[in-house]
């Protein structure tokens, strides 16, 4: 695994006099989002949302990601900005699910993994609109992905360009909701990583950030920490193994 670390004044893009909110949960997509806007933005700050998850463990790692992310990569630490947390713990009330409930993690019928809490990616959005207004950020970021195995419709993309257009009309602030991970799989999440921040980043995703439904700390692999058996476990392994053995 080999790559470089590219210095920020190469990052420097048109839009960076902008401001962004990046959806930060602590796990390896929005950790990989969250890197992606700080080498483009000139600030950016960070949303949370706490919505009674059956493990906090996600909602743990984000401190220990940002820490680490502002002593590895000062440059980017400057730009990091306020993080804010939203208390969505009504959406466990609402949904009856295997994040929220002591039920079995598995497919259900048309498809959708019974993991899916019905339009949980536009309330998130939504709330985001709504603090990016307050903030000044016209760029909202998140780490949904049609590639993944999950096919939850509120990551499709034209799911997001239709929010998008909702927002900017429903609160006269032109919003651009940003999703760099839309067409990538796991292998090349990893490899965006690389490109962003070299090994060092690799490692910060791989050593902070969580993945694994069950909440599982206490094991180590080479992909990072997690059971190793859930289908979040099973996922980053495999994207992992294609990345390391060169496929991305
Ligand atoms: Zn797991």
């Amino acid at each position: 695994m080999s790559g470089c670390v590219i210095s920020d004044q190469h990052r420097v893009s048109g839009n960076f006099d902008q401001k962004a909110l990046v959806l930060f949960s602590g796990g390896q997509d929005s950790t990989t989002c969250l890197a992606w806007a700080l080498a483009r933005f000139a600030a950016v700050e960070t949303v949370g949302f706490d919505y009674a998850q059956r493990h906090r463990v996600e909602l743990d790692c984000r401190h220990a990601v940002t820490d680490r992310l502002r002593r590895e990569f000062p440059a980017w630490g400057r730009r990091l900005g306020e993080d804010h947390i939203v208390d969505l713990r009504v959406l466990g009330e609402l949904s009856d699910t295997a994040l929220t409930r002591d039920t079995q993690i598995a497919f259900k019928e048309r498809g959708v993994p019974n993991t899916f809490i019905p339009g949980r990616n536009l309330l998130f959005f939504t709330f985001a609109a709504a603090i990016g207004y307050r903030r000044g950020a016209r760029r909202l970021v998140g780490g949904m992905c049609e590639t993944d195995y999950s096919g939850y419709p509120d990551c499709r993309d034209d799911t997001l360009k239709a929010l998008q257009a909702t927002l900017s009309l429903g609160m006269d602030h032109r919003f651009v909701i940003d999703t760099p991970l839309m067409w990538r799989d796991k292998a090349a999440t990893w490899a965006l990583a690389r490109d962003l921040g070299g090994d060092a980043l690799v490692a910060l995703v791989r050593d902070e950030t969580h993945s694994c439904y069950i909440g599982d700390r206490t094991h180590c692999h080479p992909w990072g920490h997690g059971c190793g058996d859930c289908p979040a476990c099973d996922l980053r392994r495999r994207g992992w193994e294609a990345f390391a053995g060169g496929a991305a």
